[in-house]
């Protein structure tokens, strides 16, 4: 242990220096300013520091990301557990629910005694516990058209974990005007799908769904199965880090679509439409 804590700590200073030379030779800053990382990061995230495609840079860039999660139920949650974790610098939480006990089945981020509790702040308080080095800001309100672009401004990330079309819609028509990447996500029964997106660059929501599917029951209609949820919660986490950290592969002009009953993974290829009226150029 300590010598690999070592060996990291070689690396944060190396990778410094070079920072250091870079910055002298282009004038441009190559990595934030407090990029070194302390002991206690090197080992809060030496398990993903240790992978080949992670390193110092992918870690400060995580630090220095501020992304909104909408929803934290059965997608927010593990969306959000696995971003605290992993050391985004600043995540905002958002929901207008109260936690109920038919909740808690798939929504791991609330327990037994949160009954009754606002889950913007018991997603919080969980959250603070497992990472105290980050900044969770919680939101007790339900997004739509008319408060969307104000949340989404300024974000890097927005993750949608909410569970009505209306709701996806506003945030992807809010993500393209800004600018800002998107992830979606959607799970019911044994079923999921996850898709990520580049505003003006890659198919957005709208342009692989232009209107909602009629007759699409919801989770206490049709029932779902709590690790469906997990499963698709933790693809969005991935698609997130991937995109945060510049790595190659984001499921990008597509969407995953999951039979968890049969245990089929689905890439269905979807384009840009010209008409699209979230995403299309003026
Ligand atoms: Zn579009």
């Amino acid at each position: 242990m300590n010598s690999r804590r070592g060996f990291l700590r070689d690396l944060a200073a190396a990778a410094a220096q070079v920072g250091s030379a870079a910055r002298e030779a282009t004038a441009e800053p190559v990595a934030p300013a407090s990029f070194p990382l302390s002991d206690a990061e090197l080992d809060r995230y030496g398990r993903q520091l240790a992978l080949p495609e992670w390193g110092l840079a992918q870690q400060a860039a995580l630090r220095e990301a501020r992304v909104l999660v909408v929803g934290t139920g059965a997608l927010g949650s593990p969306v959000a557990l696995y971003l605290a974790g992993a050391g985004v610098g600043r995540l905002g939480i958002l929901d207008d629910d109260a936690v109920e006990l038919s909740n808690l089945h798939r929504q791991l981020l609330h327990f037994t005694p949160d009954v009754g509790v606002p889950k913007a702040e018991s997603a919080a308080a969980k959250l603070r516990f497992l990472n105290p080095d980050i900044v969770v800001e919680a939101y007790r309100m339900r997004v739509d058209e008319t408060n969307a672009p104000g949340l989404i401004e300024g974000q890097d990330l927005v993750i949608d974990c909410s569970d009505t079309f209306a709701t996806r819609y506003a945030v992807n028509q809010a993500c393209c005007d800004a600018g800002v990447d998107l992830i979606e996500g959607g799970a019911v029964g044994w079923a999921g799908l996850v898709m990520t997106i580049v505003p003006k660059r890659t198919a957005c929501y709208r342009c692989a769904f232009p209107t909602a599917p009629e007759g699409s029951l919801t989770c206490s209609q049709a029932g779902i199965a709590g690790p469906v949820a997990g499963v698709i919660g933790s693809l969005q986490a991935l698609e997130a880090l991937k995109l945060l950290a510049g790595l190659p592969g984001p499921l990008t002009d597509a969407f995953l679509q999951i039979d968890l009953a049969a245990g089929d993974f689905l890439r269905v290829t979807v384009s840009r439409r010209a008409d699209c009226p979230d995403c299309a150029d003026a």
